[in-house]
């Protein structure tokens, strides 16, 4: 196989944006993707919607998340797949091979990186499982986007796992829809619903030990979307973990499926319409790199020098333990920025690590992994690679102030 100058490894939002701004700089790209389409979690875990991104600045409305998310938001939308912010997945895979297409990014699917060929402090190439065995791939410069800093793990850079204390996660959760619902008669339902849910689980009659039930509206008019299984205290990079984490949301789904038939109105037609492919991951393993962002840098609203995304999405932590979520909310008009160093892991010379899995403790992941600030973030990745290849720079030496030009040319919003 040819060498690129950029391997991006993993198709989510993060991977997908930093594709595209490398490509669109200037760069000979490939996607490395161990499933079949893009959009990540979007797609895999059916994660949906768009969780908030945008605040009011001096009476005006402002979207923190703009630059190639934007781009991917007016393309769905122009395609009828948005409902408020929530939208098709199918349609997202769609618009996201076309862009990609567009500017010219090669893509391999079916790929599963397992190991990291360096020399010295370089990275040189990685190795993919396919089909036909082991395929190595060279490149000069890599992203890692692969939401578990899969590459950075395999490239021995240093990395954490879940919160300080006890390298707990948030938990998991099996996303699911349910199919020919009365969605009206069902959310007039919901108070009569929480209220014997509550009893229950104080009954202790549940084994999913979420506190409420989670549910959106989606772009079909029947059909409800529900973020509600949760599995607790399993380590989402260990084989043996995820395979009963996924066994128990699949009990979880069919028990809150039977018990919402019996407690709530709207689903006396209704069927288990699908399942996630994959049970959804929040929270895994993050780099250490040259700056960790911190729960207290978001909550002093810090803004850094090298900034390249701005966040005010709320704390959002899912208890890793049990029942509850905590939330710490942004006032309007406040947000923070993630600075690049955050995307630089310690270690090499000519990788950078973008999406849910940048240097930050467990309390700043919490805020800035949702998919519009992923997004960013990748953008900001691909940016810097587009200028790091141009003049064969380490990652280190991309000067911010002309990445953080080029991001705001490009119609991004930092600060
Ligand atoms: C249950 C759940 C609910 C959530 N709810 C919301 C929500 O409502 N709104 C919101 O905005 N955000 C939500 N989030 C957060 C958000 O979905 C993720 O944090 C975000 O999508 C992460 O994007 P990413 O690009 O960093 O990683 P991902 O989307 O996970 O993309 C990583 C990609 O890398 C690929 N990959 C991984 N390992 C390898 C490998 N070894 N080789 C090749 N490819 C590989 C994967 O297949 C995947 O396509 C939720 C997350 C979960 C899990």
């Amino acid at each position: 196989m040819k060498k690129y100058d950029l391997a991006v490894i993993g198709g989510g939002f993060a991977g997908v944006a930093a594709a595209l701004a490398a490509a669109r700089g200037g760069a000979d790209v490939i996607i490395i993707e161990k499933s079949n389409a893009l959009g990540g979690a979007a797609n895999i875990c059916l994660v949906n919607p768009f969780m908030p991104y945008k605040t009011k600045i001096d009476g005006k409305e402002v979207a923190l998340s703009a630059g190639i998310f934007r781009e991917i938001h007016e393309r769905l939308e122009a395609r009828g797949a948005m409902r408020g912010e929530t939208f098709l997945e199918e349609e997202l895979k769609y618009v996201m091979s076309e862009m990609v297409a567009e500017a010219g990014v090669s893509l391999l699917y079916h790929a599963y990186i397992f190991k990291s060929h360096k020399d010295g402090d370089r990275i040189t190439a990685v190795s993919v499982a396919t089909k036909q065995g082991e395929v190595v791939i060279e490149a000069d410069y890599f992203i890692d986007a692969t939401g578990d800093a899969q590459l950075a793990f395999l490239s021995d850079c240093p990395t954490i796992l879940g919160r300080e204390s006890d390298n707990l996660c948030q938990p998991m959760t099996l996303c699911f829809r349910v199919g020919n619902a009365d969605v009206e008669k069902f959310y007039a339902s919901k108070p009569k619903l929480a209220e014997a849910h509550k009893k229950a689980l104080e009954a202790g009659e549940l084994i999913n030990p979420r506190e409420n039930v989670l549910v959106f509206k989606t772009p079909i008019h029947n059909v409800l979307h529900f973020n509600t299984t949760r599995v607790v205290k399993k380590n989402p990079t260990d084989p043996a973990d995820v395979t009963e984490a996924e066994l128990l949301a699949r009990r979880q789904v069919y028990e809150i499926y039977e018990f919402m038939k019996k407690h709530a109105d709207g689903l006396e037609n209704s069927f288990l319409m699908m399942t996630a492919a994959e049970i959804g991951v929040r929270e895994s393993r993050m780099i250490v790199g040259d700056y960790v962002l911190t729960e207290a840098d978001c909550r002093a609203f810090t803004k850094f020098e090298d900034g390249i995304a701005a966040c005010n999405y709320d704390i959002d932590i899912h208890n890793p333990e049990g029942s509850g979520t905590s939330h710490y909310y942004f006032p309007e008009g406040e947000f923070y920025t993630i600075p690049y160093r955050s995307l630089i892991p310690t270690g090499v010379t000519n990788m950078l690590v973008a999406g849910r899995c940048i240097s930050s403790d467990h309390g700043a992941q919490a805020s800035y992994r949702i998919m519009p600030t992923v997004c960013c973030i990748g953008e900001a990745a691909g940016s810097a690679m587009a200028l790091a290849i141009k003049d064969s720079l380490p990652v280190r030496e991309v000067n911010t102030d002309t990445l953080r030009a080029t991001l705001k040319a490009n119609g991004a919003f930092i600060d």
